[in-house]
């Protein structure tokens, strides 16, 4: 599979760009992930002209338009910082990106949570980092995430499922897809989206279903972002586990009463959160295997990255 770009704060690669002279290596991020993304590296600060080491900055005024400005000299950044930060994600259009993973607590590159000061000295956990703000306002589709936030496994396996979704879906629109590519791409994406939220799934289907009289690039349009809202919403053990129900409506013919009592065993210990995701799901991938379920095995959901990064051992 061609990999997936992803921009990234470059200080996570392991760069010395910090203004201290520092960088903040990001292991998971450049070891495991980085096996599957080519990672595009932004530095906003560095690449607003800024030297290395700098005096530091930090955010201060009002938390929805705040000003950037260096702790000790108190120069203003701000208007050098947004015409800067304009610029660049124009230029990102161009890099094909599935979504972009920041620093966190950065006023240049904090996703959210980041510390702005009143006059008075006082800190509130309320900003967002000029740039990371520019970015999101002009890719509001692209999922995004902080490499703190990314230490928790639901919100890693969330994040990631999003970007290589992402990307199947972008490989369906340079294809030029006709409807029946679409049809083909729901599909396949049933469970998954099914996984996140009920309410996407009807209305989803009944989309791709009724596409008499709506233009093909209006149907892609509104379809793109009724998938990218879905996998926003937060799987969780009881959605797993009725998809999980779902799937096992396809065996009744198959499996013996001890079978079915096993797996069902499974996912309700799954449902409790005494065991991970993996283990009902390896169970029923073995009797898709076994029994060859055509509609089963085209699944996403049983599939969704790739094994070896291990995300559902952690959900
Ligand atoms: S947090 Fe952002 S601005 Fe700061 S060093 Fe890292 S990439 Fe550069």
């Amino acid at each position: 599979m061609e990999k997936i770009r992803l921009g990234i704060s470059t200080c996570l690669l392991g760069e010395n760009v910090r203004y201290d002279g520092g960088h903040k290596l990001d292991r998971f991020l450049t070891e495991t992930l980085g096996q599957y993304v080519d990672y595009v590296p932004v530095c906003p600060e560095v690449e607003c002209g800024l030297p290395v080491p700098r005096e530091s900055m930090h955010l201060e005024g009002d938390p929805e338009a705040p000003r950037l400005v260096t702790s000790r000299t108190k120069q203003d950044m701000t208007e050098r910082m947004l015409q800067w930060a304009r610029k660049r994600v124009g230029e990102l259009e161009s890099e094909n990106l599935m979504g972009f993973v920041f620093k966190s607590d950065s006023p240049s590159s904090g996703m959210e949570r980041v510390r702005v000061y009143n006059e008075k000295g006082m800190a509130v956990k309320k900003g967002v980092g000029m740039f990371a703000r520019a970015f999101m306002q002009h890719f509001p589709l692209l999922p995004v995430e902080e490499e703190g936030r990314l230490h928790d496994p639901r919100l890693r396996e969330n994040f990631i499922e999003r970007i290589f979704a992402f990307k199947r879906w972008r490989d369906v629109l340079s294809r030029n897809g006709d409807r029946g590519d679409l049809v083909d791409f729901h599909t396949k994406h049933k469970l998954l989206i099914l996984s996140h939220s009920t309410k996407h799934y009807e209305a989803m289907g009944k989309r791709v279903a009724q596409t008499k009289g709506i233009p093909l690039k209006d149907l892609y349009q509104h379809y793109q972002a009724l998938l990218l809202e879905s996998l926003q919403l937060k799987t969780t053990p009881k959605k797993n586990a009725n998809v999980l129900m779902h799937m096992m409506g396809y065996f009744k013919e198959q499996l013996s009463p001890d079978e079915k009592q096993e797996v069902l065993e499974l996912i309700d210990l799954y449902r409790k959160e005494f065991l991970p995701l993996i283990v009902p799901v390896t169970l029923i991938k073995h009797f898709v295997r076994k029994y060859d379920q055509p509609y089963l095995k085209e699944q996403v959901y049983l599939n969704p990255h790739p094994m070896e990064l291990q995300l559902r051992n952690h959900v």
